[in-house]
């Protein structure tokens, strides 16, 4: 039997983390096992799904790198499938059709309520003697009302439901389109899907599906039920935790190899390692190390993650992903050696992308602000005199590389006997506005002779402007 998975969006919003875990789940596990993965836009709520939302999904699923082999299909292009399959059933009296109108449903409904009873259908419309014409109907599942369904989950063991719970639930509304619960058999049965893995909030779900299968004659698949996310104050993962869509971490800076890795260990797990290219976790995964209790969501730890792969993944790659970054804070820079010797002067301590274009705007812009208090303390007249006879220096420099600019401020130090920071705070200052930055003869290096002496220049006339208005 060869392995086909499914991720199957409702296209009602943007693709959350939860979701994408769902997916990441059964793309690993088509893969491991030498499968097919498949992509089912389930659209059929005419008005909540939006092409924007499915349009967003699929940039979502391209980004994490969450290829599909069959696909997207999409529900509403499929009503003719569920309609035969709905004409089976009615022809073979395992479904009815139900002429109950919404007001007489909700009467009883509450009629329930106030007796303190949970409402279940009572099919009134099951054995009907005479149908209305031209009135409009649902049409019912006829269900067992004795007897026990049980699911068989591969996470969470056999879960046993009565099912004198499950009332003869609706399969296809008055407007002709199938209930969710009624497509996703169908499809689920058609596409030959042979483990269907998706979030455990669909479990009260799965024996209604089961009795859908066993009406139509369909085999079962294998269901694993994957536990919600959760918050760090463990209430289901919402958008009061912060940031909750893939497309929003894309734009905060984060690689997708880092939440496809962060979103895998989390509910999987495989001794202690934590760091898994996406082969390794092709080879490594499998359903026995899904846990079975809620995943707390760690922002942290995304975050370190993003960090140690925005370190250890080739240096022409992370500069080729920052350009669009730079690129919206005005900056147009190129994928070229200077590009690259930024990345790599500041990628050991930038967690994102994000961080990693804004810690770099000094190389590419000569608007340098200068950081109040690094102003205040470091460019003050005293550093002139220092400031002339560097200039003079470097100058005459014809390599203007970090050794001999390490040689020139060792001269400088040695003839006033000061200490390297007495000089190179103020440089640093003046290059780049700040106080911390990657080692000064690296930042020298890469911004070049002419703009170094252009800043130290610049240095100068702001000390002095200053002087003359002390005020400030
Ligand atoms: N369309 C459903 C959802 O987005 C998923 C259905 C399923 O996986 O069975 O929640």
């Amino acid at each position: 039997m060869s392995v086909r998975t499914r991720f199957a969006p409702s296209p009602t919003g943007s693709l959350h983390i939860g979701g994408a875990r769902t997916a990441i789940f059964n793309w690993l596990f088509a893969r491991h096992h030498g499968g097919k993965f498949i992509l089912r836009i389930e659209d059929t709520d005419r008005t909540r799904s939006t092409e924007e939302s499915i349009a967003e999904i699929i940039d979502a699923m391209k980004w994490l790198g969450l290829e599909w082999d069959e696909g997207p299909f999409r529900q509403s292009e499929r009503l003719h499938v569920y309609k035969s399959h709905i004409e089976r059933l009615l022809e073979a009296g395992k479904a009815y059709r139900c002429y109950c109108t919404q007001e007489e449903l909700e009467a009883k409904r509450e009629e329930a309520q106030r007796q303190g009873r949970v409402y279940r259908y009572d099919g009134r419309c099951r054995y009907l003697k005479s149908q209305p014409a031209n009135a409009p109907f649902t049409v019912r599942l006829l269900t067992p009302e004795v007897g026990t369904i049980e699911v068989e989950d591969l996470i969470r063991g056999t879960i046993v439901f009565d099912a004198k719970d499950i009332d003869d639930f609706i399969i296809q509304k008055t407007d002709g389109f199938p209930t969710y619960n009624f497509a996703v058999v169908v499809d689920d049965a058609t596409m030959n899907i042979t483990h269907v893995i998706r979030g455990d909030d669909h479990l009260a779900n799965t024996p209604k599906q089961i009795l859908i299968y066993k009406a139509l004659g369909y085999e079962l698949p294998k269901f694993a039920h994957v536990s919600m996310i959760l918050g760090p104050d463990r209430t289901k993962l919402s958008k009061r935790h912060g940031a909750t869509s893939v497309i929003a971490y894309r734009e905060m800076g984060y690689l997708p190899e880092a939440l496809v890795n962060y979103l895998t260990r989390l509910g999987w797990s495989y001794g202690d390692q934590e760091i898994f290219s996406r082969e390794e976790l092709i080879e490594k995964f499998t359903l026995d190390n899904v846990g079975k209790s809620p995943a707390v969501f760690n922002p942290e730890k995304l975050l370190w993650l993003n960090g140690w792969y925005i370190r250890n993944k080739p240096v022409e790659e992370i500069a080729r992903l920052v350009l669009p970054f730079l690129e919206k804070r005005g900056i147009k820079a190129a994928l070229n050696e200077k590009l690259i010797k930024v990345v790599n002067s500041l990628r050991e301590r930038a967690k994102t992308l994000k961080e990693l274009a804004d810690a770099s705007l000094y190389f590419f812009t000569d608007e340098i602000e200068y950081d109040e208090s690094a102003r205040k303390k470091f460019l003050t007249p005293e550093i002139v005199p220092i400031f002339r006879d560097l200039i003079d220096r470097l100058s005459s420099l014809s390599d203007f590389n970090a050794s001999e600019l390490q040689r020139v401020f060792g001269e400088i130090i040695e003839q006033k006997g000061l200490k390297l920071v007495q000089i190179a705070q103020p440089v640093r200052v003046a290059l780049t506005g700040k106080t911390v930055s990657p080692g000064i003869f690296e930042v020298m290096e890469i911004l070049g002779k002419e703009k170094v002496l252009e800043r130290l220049e610049r240095a100068i006339k702001t000390i002095s402007l200053e002087g003359k208005n002390p005020s400030n």
